[in-house]
């Protein structure tokens, strides 16, 4: 079939690894750069934990490990592996932590709850749920590394293309509108990540997705930060980097009143600039030693359940691949492979779990 994928991020271009490697004749048009959107904004951690877990979210990670593994093991992908902790600052989260750990070690997941706060001097930690094999990737060199593998198999990559609509007869895919230039294709697949509604006509509105912020501060320091990726109860998170450390907002929560501007260039404001300095002083960070180096705001596509949607939409061969709820990284793989099975016409319980029939 002859394939085009709107959208060059970790989504497009799985798709378009995994497609062309099936035979298809696949068209990647992205409007800018690869990995330039929603992925370049990434903190790139592939999540071990589903928390609440559920056997459905770790079947998923599965299957997308295997294929990062191997990517891994040969050379092609540097994984930084740190672990991850989420730090209880009550009981009841701990009571929490203890049975998702349970849950989690019991499916074979290295998970275990400890005392305190991990690395940190929190003193209001309670204890920590600890799995030690998450880690990170560098977010932009997955998806050049699927851009690439999709070349490799004879896919077509555009870069400064942008789609203007979806070409359809009776109802069906006939091909993709470039502005003045078209193309034709037999099947389309929307990954326009926070932009799949403007990405065509049949970019369809009625679809459950809101937008959410997600602001990001990285403070300079002094010394190079190793600690795991933490999660806080109040939705901040902390990562380290090369220059120091990070501290981010997790927002994933689909909320029927709100929905962000995937557009707004703002970046983050004083006020989340305190608010991160205030969990790292008290996590024992001298405040006197963080310097505001760099920050942005990226924008995660949420869905009420969490799960990505991927499948066929409202129009005969069009493909949606997009809510990734803020784990587009971590499920790259696994979604490239169900679209190109959605578009092989095979079934799989990973597409019936995504399917856009479920919000029917
Ligand atoms: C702050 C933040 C932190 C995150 N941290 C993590 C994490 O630690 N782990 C994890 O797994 N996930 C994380 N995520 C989520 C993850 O980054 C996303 O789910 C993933 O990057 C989405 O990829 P995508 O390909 O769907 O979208 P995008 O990367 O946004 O790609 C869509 C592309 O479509 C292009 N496009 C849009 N419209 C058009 C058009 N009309 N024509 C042509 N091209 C078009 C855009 O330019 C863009 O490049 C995070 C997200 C944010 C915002």
């Amino acid at each position: 079939m002859n394939v085009g994928i709107i959208g060059g991020g970790v989504i497009g271009t799985s798709s378009a690894y995994h497609l062309a490697e099936r035979g298809h004749e696949v068209t990647l048009l992205e409007r800018d750069e690869i990995g330039s959107g929603t992925t370049a904004a990434s903190m790139a951690v592939f999540v071990w934990q589903s928390v609440p877990p559920s056997e459905f979210a770790l079947r998923l990670r599965r299957r997308a490990w295997d294929e990062y593994s191997e990517f891994v093991e040969s050379g092609e992908l540097d994984y930084t592996r740190t672990g991850l902790c989420h730090v209880a600052w009550t009981e009841s989260t701990l009571a929490a932590y203890r049975e998702y750990a349970e849950e989690l070690a019991a499916a074979g997941v290295d998970a275990a709850v400890r005392p305190g706060a991990g690395p940190y001097d929190d003193d209001r930690a309670v204890g920590t749920l600890h799995t030690p094999e998450d880690g990170h990737f560098d977010p932009v060199a997955v998806a050049e590394l699927y851009a690439d593998k999709a070349r490799e198999e004879g896919a077509t990559v555009r870069t400064g293309t942008t789609v203007t609509g979806v070409l359809t007869d009776s109802n069906s895919v006939v091909g993709l509108e470039l502005g003045d230039d078209e193309i034709a294709a037999d099947a389309v697949v929307n990954a326009a990540g926070p932009w799949v509604q403007d990405a065509g006509p049949v970019g369809d509105g009625t679809l459950p997705l809101r937008r959410t912020a997600g602001p990001i501060v990285g403070f300079e320091t002094d010394e190079a930060v190793e600690v795991p990726f933490s999660l806080f109860e109040n939705d901040l998170y902390v990562r380290g980097y090369s220059n120091g450390v990070y501290v981010g907002h997790y927002n994933t929560q689909y909320r029927e009143s709100q929905d962000a501007n995937p557009d707004a260039t703002d970046t983050p404001g004083d006020e989340f600039e305190h608010r991160a300095r205030v969990l790292l002083t008290r996590l024992g960070f001298d405040g006197d030693e963080l310097r505001r180096d760099t920050s942005w705001t990226g924008y995660r596509t949420v869905t009420p359940d969490g799960l990505p949607i991927v499948g066929e939409g409202a129009v005969e061969n069009y493909y949606l691949a997009v809510g990734m709820s803020g784990l587009g990284v971590t499920l790259a793989p696994v979604v490239g492979e169900s679209v190109a099975d959605a578009i092989d016409g095979e079934s799989s319980p990973f597409l019936r779990e995504m399917s856009p029939e479920r919000f029917d």
